[in-house]
């Protein structure tokens, strides 16, 4: 019986993966990736088989359960079986699932974390999630709810955190602005919207939520963080100007 590593790929430059993380790449008979896995990560294992399992790249969603039976699977056939997942594998990654079903089958595993999103968008835009006398609290939230799961109540978390990073929420954005607001969450606060973090492409937009409310976020294709808090209101400021700003005139108003 093979051992099943869910490795942690990082945000999607390729040299942003751990070296355990590598090493593990280079030694693997058989990859699971994550349809944000960038191509050039996969090039550190081309003696492995390598196998598509993410919505976005096939276009259609590859079943959790079809996953994990696979993964069980592979694990008699390969020594090293690794499964890639975007960003750190436990963190909106699904990866309890996957490591409750290996212990359910006997199979052995391990986790390897990886940069999150959020943190990588941190360091691209050069401003602290816990800036000094501005946060001592960070939320990482999605008010995305899956299938067959219970609505959680995010909102209440992420308006009253000092910083607060949204995952896989651009889609909604004007929608979520508006359920912030509902929460108390003041109209000037500063927003900034990072897409593609650490990859050559990648895109910031800074605003407030007033600006996110009016449609600040439309035009995102790639994957993309709401940001939110007082620790962004330089940079969103700066960023004004430089791209898309809708309706930013509260951050305008009351500057540092
Ligand atoms: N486990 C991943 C998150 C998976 S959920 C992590 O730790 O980052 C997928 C969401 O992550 C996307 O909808 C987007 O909100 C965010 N994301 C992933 N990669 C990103 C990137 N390079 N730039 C910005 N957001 C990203």
């Amino acid at each position: 019986m093979g051992k099943v590593y869910l490795i942690g790929a990082g945000p999607g430059a390729a040299d942003l993966i751990t070296v355990r993380g590598a090493e593990l790449l280079k030694r693997a008979g058989i990859v699971f990736y994550d349809a944000l896995v960038q191509p050039d990560m996969l090039a550190l294992a081309p003696q492995a088989r390598q196998v598509a399992v993410g919505k976005r790249c096939s276009r259609i969603s590859t079943d959790q359960r079809f996953i994990n039976r696979n993964l069980v699977e592979a694990a008699a056939k390969y020594d090293i079986v690794v499964r890639l997942k975007g960003g750190d594998p436990m963190l909106f990654g699904r990866a309890q699932e996957e490591i409750e079903s290996l212990e359910a089958a006997g199979v052995a595993c391990e986790v390897v974390p990886g940069v999150t999103s959020a943190l990588a968008a941190s360091a691209e835009l050069g401003v602290s999630l816990t800036g000094r006398g501005v946060s001592r609290s960070v939320v990482f939230a999605t008010p995305r709810v899956g299938e067959g799961e219970d609505v959680s109540d995010w909102a209440p978390a992420v308006a009253r955190a000092d910083t607060a990073v949204l995952y896989m929420a651009v889609g909604q954005a004007a929608e979520i602005a508006g359920v912030l607001q509902a929460q108390g969450m003041p109209i000037a606060t500063p927003v900034v919207l990072v897409e593609n973090a650490s990859l050559p492409h990648s895109r910031h937009i800074g605003t407030t939520l007033q600006g996110l409310k009016n449609g600040a976020a439309q035009g995102l294709a790639g994957p993309a963080l709401l940001l939110f808090g007082e620790v962004f209101r330089k940079r969103a400021h700066t960023l004004i100007g430089h791209d898309i700003l809708i309706d930013a005139k509260p951050l305008l108003a009351v500057p540092r």
